[in-house]
C-alpha cells in the first residue's frame, strides 16, 4: 500500500494551495481527481464566464460611448467567444503538480477507513486527508427537474437558444442571465422566495432589478417551480402561478457540498444537515486526520478566494498543528452582472444582528447625467455601513461598472480599521469609481 503524508481529494481551488504548501514543507503529497484537473474554476466555469461577462460589459461600454466619438455597434458573438473559452481553460496545472513532486491520480476516491482511501481498485494510506471535493448543483425534487441544464453545460452551448429560463434567483442565474440577455436571448428568472439575491443589500438589489428589467430580463418571485415539461417546441415551466415557455431551462438554484460517494461513514467522518461537521480549524470533528477546504465546506462562501484561503489554513494546521482559522469577516464578493453588484463586510442585517449601532450612507447616482461618453463610473449607487460614533467602516456595497476594484480597495480599508473620515481625507485617483464614492461621502456631515 502506498503511503502519503497528505492526500487531497479534488484538484480545484480548495486543493491546490494545500498541496503546494505541504509539498514545499517536505510532505509526500498525492491528489485524486475524478474529472478535469483544476476543478470548476479551471474546467470551463469561472474563466470562460469572465470572458463572456467582459464581452457583455464591453458591449455596454461601447453603447455608452456611441455618439461620443464612436460610431457603429457591437454585439456578443456567443459561438466565437465560447470557442475561445473552450481553448483557453488548460492551465497546465497538472504539469505544475508534477514538477512540484505532487503525484496526480486520475480517478474517483472514497474512504475505506480513517486514513485509508480507495482509488482505481487500490488502497492508499495517508497521515492527513484533505477533502476538497467541491459542490454540485443542489438536488431539486420537482417533476421534470431532469430537463434542467447545469450552468456548466450552459457555458458550453454551441449556440445560444432564443429563450432561457433560470430556476433560482441567486448569483449564478443573474450572471448568466445578463450574459444571455445581452447576447440576444429572451430571459426569465424564477425564484421561490419573495426576494432574489439574498446576501446582497436589498436597496442595491432593487436597483439592479430595474437595470435587469431594462435589459428585458423578466423576474418572478414567490414562484417555486412546480414542474418542467418537454414539448416538441421546447420546454414549459410552471413556477408559482406563472407558465413560462423557453427553449432551455437552467439550474441556478444553488450548489451543495459534493459528498455523495465519498463513503464518509467508512472514514468515521460525521456530517450534519449542511455537510461535513468541522471545527474552526477546518478539521473533521470525528476524524482528526481529515480536513476540508473549498465549496465542500458549507461554512464558507462558495468563492475561489475563500476556497484558497481555507486550503492554505488547512495546510498550516496539518503542518504545524491547529492554530489557523480562515477569516470570513472580510470577504469581498462580486455579482458579475452589468452593472456589477459588489460587497464586502457587513450589511444592515448583520450589523443589527450583532447589536452594533450603525449609520447608513446610501447614495444613488445610477441615473446620473454624467453617464455616457466613457463616464460610466459616474453612474453608480452605493451603501456604506459605519459604526455610529466612531465612523469605523463595517461594510461597503457598490453597484456600478467598476465596482469590483472599488470593493477590493474597500476590503483593505475595512481590514485596516479605516473610518469614514479616513476615506474622506484620502486623495485617490480621479476619474475612478471609488473617487466618486468618496466624493459623494464628502457631502455627508457625519464622520
Ligand atoms: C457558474 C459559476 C461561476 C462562478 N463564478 C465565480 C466568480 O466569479 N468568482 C469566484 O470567486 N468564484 C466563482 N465561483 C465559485 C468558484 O468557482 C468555487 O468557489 C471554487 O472553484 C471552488 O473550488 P473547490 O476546489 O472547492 O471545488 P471545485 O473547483 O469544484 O473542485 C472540486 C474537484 O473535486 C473533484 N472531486 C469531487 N469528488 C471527488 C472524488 N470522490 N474523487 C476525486 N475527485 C473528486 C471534482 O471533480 C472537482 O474537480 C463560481 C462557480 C460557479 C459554479
Amino acid at each position: 500500500m502506498k503511503h502519503y503524508d497528505l492526500f487531497v481529494i479534488g484538484s480545484g481551488s480548495g486543493a491546490a494551495r494545500a498541496a503546494f504548501i505541504c509539498r514545499r514543507a517536505g510532505f509526500r503529497v498525492g491528489i485524486a481527481e475524478k474529472a478535469a484537473i483544476g476543478g470548476i474554476a479551471a474546467a470551463a466555469f469561472t474563466s470562460p464566464q469572465k470572458r463572456l461577462t467582459a464581452a457583455s460589459e464591453a458591449v455596454n461600454f461601447v453603447n455608452s460611448m456611441t455618439g461620443c466619438g464612436l460610431k457603429g455597434s457591437v454585439s456578443v458573438d456567443w459561438e466565437h467567444l465560447r470557442g475561445i473559452s473552450a481553448e483557453s481553460v488548460s492551465y497546465g496545472l497538472e504539469e505544475e503538480f508534477n514538477s512540484a513532486g505532487i503525484e496526480v491520480i486520475h480517478g474517483k476516491c472514497s474512504f475505506a477507513d480513517k486514513n485509508i482511501l480507495n482509488i482505481n481498485g487500490e488502497q492508499i494510506f495517508s497521515r492527513f486527508i484533505l477533502i476538497a471535493a467541491g459542490a454540485a448543483p443542489a438536488k431539486l425534487s420537482f417533476a421534470g427537474s431532469g430537463h434542467l441544464t447545469s450552468s456548466f453545460e450552459f457555458m458550453n452551448l454551441e449556440a445560444l437558444p432564443p429563450s432561457v429560463v433560470f430556476a433560482g434567483g441567486g448569483y449564478i442565474s443573474f450572471e448568466l442571465a445578463h450574459i444571455a440577455a445581452r447576447a440576444g436571448a429572451k430571459v426569465t428568472i424564477v425564484e421561490a422566495l419573495p426576494r432574489v439575491l439574498r446576501g446582497f443589500d436589498d436597496d442595491l438589489v432593487d436597483l439592479l432589478l430595474k437595470e435587469s428589467a431594462a435589459l428585458g430580463i423578466e423576474i418572478f418571485t414567490d414562484a417555486p417551480v412546480r414542474f418542467l415539461e418537454k414539448h416538441s417546441g421546447g420546454l414549459i415551466m410552471q413556477a408559482g402561478t406563472h407558465k413560462i415557455a423557453a427553449a432551455l431551462a437552467v439550474h441556478g438554484a444553488g450548489r451543495a457540498p459534493d459528498i455523495e460517494g465519498l463513503c464518509l461513514e467508512a472514514g468515521e467522518i460525521s456530517t450534519n444537515e449542511q455537510g461535513i461537521a468541522v471545527n474552526c480549524y477546518l478539521q473533521s470533528v470525528s476524524n482528526p486526520a481529515v480536513y476540508v477546504a473549498g465549496d465542500v465546506n458549507a461554512l464558507g462562501m462558495q468563492l475561489k478566494p475563500v476556497a484558497e484561503m481555507e486550503s492554505a489554513a488547512a495546510a498550516v494546521n496539518m503542518l504545524f498543528g491547529n492554530h489557523e482559522m480562515p477569516e470570513y469577516n472580510v470577504v469581498a464578493r462580486a455579482l458579475l452582472t452589468s452593472p456589477q453588484l459588489c460587497a464586502v463586510g457587513m450589511g444592515e442585517r448583520e450589523a443589527a444582528l450583532e447589536n452594533i449601532p450603525f449609520d447608513v450612507h446610501f447614495v444613488n447616482k445610477l441615473s446620473s447625467q454624467k453617464s455616457g461618453c466613457g463616464m460610466d463610473c459616474a453612474k453608480f449607487a452605493f451603501k456604506i455601513i459605519s459604526e455610529k460614533g466612531t465612523g469605523r467602516i463595517l461594510g461597503v456595497h457598490i453597484l456600478g461598472s467598476e465596482a469590483q476594484e472599488a470593493v477590493n480597495t474597500a476590503a483593505l480599508a475595512i481590514r485596516g480599521g479605516c473610518t469614514i473620515k479616513n476615506l474622506k481625507n484620502t486623495a485617490i485617483v480621479f476619474p475612478s469609481l471609488f473617487y466618486d464614492v468618496i466624493n459623494s461621502l464628502n457631502c455627508d456631515y457625519r464622520s
